[in-house]
């Protein structure tokens, strides 16, 4: 029998729908992994009850569909419920979306070297570090930043993955293990460097690999991730999530292995793709203009485009890179890009920071998506996206909290804010709203993701990715005539619930089926370890 949550008495649903829908004391049901019904009168009849056939069920769904429910107070009537949540004085609203990540870099949190340097010399400080990591630290620096973000609110997160020290082929899988781990939606942007100091590039010889390695591992991803252009046609494939029953027990086996840097090693990355876990997405993401080659931006577009993925890369996130395009390439970055064959409707950059007018047009006239990464970009001096400019122009836009080296913090709450406070600090009339902030981060990211058809909103049928936050907090008090502004007028706070994927994740504030102290102790040693090498 389906799996089924309710989720009753929600003081506020922001629903992200195509009305911008607000609802006030509804209900909500979930069934298995996505949403099955929302409305006001939504506590069943003693018909559904446990007893149901299984091939009774799908005249069961028809009775959610046409709301055939009462209002009950008979305990026994709520029996068929896996898990009932009472959100009163909650805000329910859809998981943030975080399209800009770099996980691994949570093992040099405001490393001293690099905290007062702008992001050519961040980087060449770090890098050097960065070549010391080995396989566990991928494991254990994605599970605490996977698990600070779920904490912020976030539901679902890209991770553009770029440092593969001494050519390490686990890294990746180690990355999963943690996603799997967490229960998070997940989208792996395989990053490639493959020009050094030595050719012109900023990166170190030792970080960077050679284009065919890039290409092959990246074409071994696309084969087990990617959606084939003529399957598309012939099939329609796509991978389906239905049913996810068996996650708890997964986990629960998984538990013991936490503490052991000697885990199992994974068969293939494909035992993540399968019906008890979200879907992983697969981006393809070389890392910037100033650490890849012309070619290979140009090979990875046609590897995307025959296997239907999603590119991302940096784009004119400094004065700096756009100084580099113009005496390597003699162009903008923007028009760097529309050389290689990158100004496409499967592509979103991050940062953006210095596009002009001509070139913002263009991104929304192509369907090139923006991640926004406010934090980072003020940390390292780099400016202040045009943001409000671009939703003017129908950009998708969505945000990203950066890696955290940069923004030293994985809370997609607060950096939603910052993108907010930020815009409004550059003076203009033009104020950017508290509704388009909140649409950045969560079908904003949907969009640029393209995945606007199952997350970004809460509506019946999309994936039931939800979270909650609690207005009984001293953060929150006095902003009763306006709960939904509160949440990013007010200090951000953490989330009271979150589900993802249909199954419960945080609940009343806490996180389930995760022991944080233990995993917090091993990541500073880990961290420990990593600058000693
Ligand atoms: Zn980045």
């Amino acid at each position: 029998m389906a799996k089924r949550i309710l989720i009753k008495n929600i003081s506020y649903l922001i629903t992200m729908d195509s009305d911008r829908k607000i609802l006030k004391d509804c209900h909500l049901i979930i069934k298995d992994n996505k949403i099955n019904a929302i409305g006001k009168s939504l506590i069943p009849k003693a018909i559904l009850s446990k007893d149901i056939e299984p091939s009774n069920v799908e005249e069961d769904s028809k009775l959610d569909n046409t709301n055939k429910f009462v209002e009950s107070n008979n305990k026994e009537d709520y029996d068929e419920f896996d898990e009932i949540i009472d959100a009163k004085d909650m805000v329910i609203l859809p998981g943030f979306i975080n399209t800009h990540h770099h996980l691994y870099q949570n093992l040099t949190r405001c490393f001293s070297a690099s905290q007062d340097v702008p992001l050519f010399d961040w980087l060449t400080t770090l890098y050097p570090i960065w070549s010391k990591l080995e396989p566990y630290d991928f494991y254990i620096s994605a599970l605490v930043g996977i698990v600070e973000l779920i904490l912020s609110g976030c539901t679902t997160t890209v991770d553009h993955l770029y440092i593969f020290p001494g050519g390490q082929d686990t890294v990746i899988e180690n990355e999963l293990r943690a996603v799997k781990k967490s229960g998070i939606r997940f989208c792996l942007a395989r990053g490639s460097m493959s020009l050094s100091e030595e050719e012109g590039g900023l990166p170190p010889k030792e970080l960077v690999q050679e284009e065919d390695e890039i290409l092959k591992q990246c074409q071994k991803l696309a084969e087990e991730y990617g959606e084939k252009k003529s399957e598309l046609k012939n099939q329609g494939k796509r991978i389906q999530e239905d049913n996810n029953s068996n996650e708890f027990q997964t986990i629960k086996r998984n538990r013991e292995d936490n503490n052991n840097n000697n885990f199992p090693k994974m068969k293939s990355v494909q035992e993540y793709d399968n019906d008890e876990f979200p879907r992983i997405q697969l981006i393809l993401a070389p890392t910037s203009p100033f650490s890849v080659t012309k070619s290979l931006m140009e090979k990875i577009m046609e590897l995307a485009l025959e296997f239907n993925l999603k590119c991302n890369t940096h784009l004119a996130e400094n004065r700096q890179e756009n100084e580099f395009c113009l005496e390597r390439y003699n162009q903008r970055p923007f028009d760097y890009m529309k050389e290689v064959g990158w100004i496409r409707g499967n592509v979103f950059f991050t940062h953006t920071v210095y596009l002009n007018e001509d070139e913002i047009l263009k991104l929304a006239k192509s369907g090139v998506g923006v991640s926004h990464c406010p934090s980072s970009n003020m940390r390292l001096t780099s400016g202040i996206a045009p943001i409000k400019e671009m939703l003017d122009a129908n950009v998708n836009v969505s945000i990203g909290v950066d890696g955290s080296s940069s923004n030293d913090s994985s809370n997609m709450l607060a950096e939603t804010r910052m993108a907010m406070l930020c815009q409004r600090s550059r003076g203009s009339d033009k104020i950017i709203s508290t509704e388009q902030t909140l649409e950045m981060a969560t079908l904003g990211g949907a969009k640029v993701l393209g995945r606007d058809d199952e997350i970004g909103t809460i509506e019946e049928g999309k994936k039931a990715d939800i979270i909650g936050f609690d207005l009984n907090k001293i953060e929150y008090a006095g902003a009763y005539e306006n709960p939904i502004g509160a949440l990013l007028l007010c200090q951000p706070t953490n989330v009271a619930l979150s589900i993802i994927n249909g199954r419960l994740i945080v609940k009343n504030g806490k996180l389930l089926n995760l022991d944080l102290r233990k995993v917090l102790r091993k990541h500073r040693e880990r961290t420990k370890l990593l600058l000693s090498r």
